[in-house]
């Protein structure tokens, strides 16, 4: 008899769009068979509109599916299945993997984007590159710094919410206020609007010899990452400068990170990954002088074990992640 083939969703709700995907769980090789998007529709009014039209997509997929992933960018309790807050997508308490209950009769996993993302690229590349590395910390380098851990093989979930929210590391006492409500984060340095803003502050102070003004035609507002990551294309000493105090603080969080997990990966995944050649360089020194600089000689040192990678395009792991974390927790027994 031919055996069924073995299907999970992976919804992966970001706020602007939603990417749902068909993972072909068979021989735990994870193919992304079907995959589509669909906007967002943002606020706590719209979520019965919003599954409606999720669970539209995932009929059309026409194939018995057997279980369900679901990422959110959200503060998350995967146990209960609650989003405590999604700012963007603008949900708050909701109890999502109910609400998901009362229209479709499927096993279901709720669990925050960067960490749905973090088992899709861990078992779409890494597996496949580094068969024997267990112990992987992946970093979502975007508006926010987000993150995700595998230790063993697995997930860490933590115990209510908030496991690998490496953003939310306080690097600086009495830093600057974050989003978070907290002070001094490392996301309050390094995540993309912050850092931005913060380099607006400074070429609105002085004049500086660079062609950013240039290249947002006088107009600050218009600095992205991007545009700063093509000013250093151009080897323009100031962009040069702000991605290697970039690398300087992620450093921080890195030996933070080296120093509880000793892990032997590290994942550099988001839209400011991109610009990796610029900060990596100065992240590798700067850990040196961080980093137990006493051991540092020895053949046992950690920080010499890790390997730095980056996935750049981020577009599907979040969605195969969600169908494979899917599949771990209800089929893979
Ligand atoms: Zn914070």
């Amino acid at each position: 008899m031919k055996k069924k083939k073995l299907y999970t969703v992976g919804i992966d709700i970001g706020g602007t769009t939603t990417k749902i995907g068909l993972v072909n769980c068979n021989n735990n090789k994870f193919v992304l068979e079907r995959y589509v998007e669909v906007d967002t529709l943002p606020g706590q009014n719209n979520l019965d509109k919003m599954l409606d039209v999720i669970i539209k997509e995932i009929n059309k997929f026409k194939k018995e599916i057997t279980a369900c992933g679901v990422g959110v960018a959200a503060l998350i309790n995967t146990k209960d299945g609650v989003v405590i807050k999604a700012p963007n997508v603008l949900w708050s308490e909701v109890n999502l993997k109910k609400v998901f209950h009362r229209k479709i009769n499927l096993p279901i996993i709720i669990e925050n984007d960067a960490n749905v993302a973090t088992v899709g690229i861990y078992h779409t590349i890494i597996k496949k590159k580094y068969p024997n590395y267990k112990n992987i910390i992946c970093l979502t380098l975007g508006t926010g710094i987000g993150g995700g851990i595998i230790i063993d093989g697995k997930l860490l979930m933590g115990t209510s919410a908030t496991a690998a929210e490496v953003g939310h590391f306080v690097i600086k006492v009495n830093g600057e206020k974050c989003g978070c409500g907290s002070y001094g984060c490392l996301e309050r340095f390094i995540g993309a609007r912050w850092f931005i803003k913060d380099i607006v502050e400074t070429l609105k102070t002085s004049k500086y010899d660079t062609i950013i003004y240039e290249l947002v035609n006088n107009d600050l507002s218009l600095l992205t990452p991007k545009l700063l990551y093509e000013a250093a294309l151009k080897k323009d000493k100031f962009a040069l400068e702000q991605w290697k105090k970039f690398g300087k603080y992620l450093a921080v969080g890195v030996c933070n990170l080296i120093n509880i997990l000793n892990p032997e990966i590290i994942v550099f995944t988001g839209g400011v990954a991109k610009a990796s050649k610029f900060f990596l360089p100065f992240l590798k020194k700067e850990i040196k002088n961080y980093f137990w600089p006493v051991i540092s000689k020895s053949r046992y040192y950690p920080a010499k074990y890790v390997k730095y990678v980056v996935v750049a395009d981020k577009k599907i792991y979040g969605v195969i992640g969600a169908g494979i974390l899917a599949y771990e927790n209800f089929l893979s027994l």
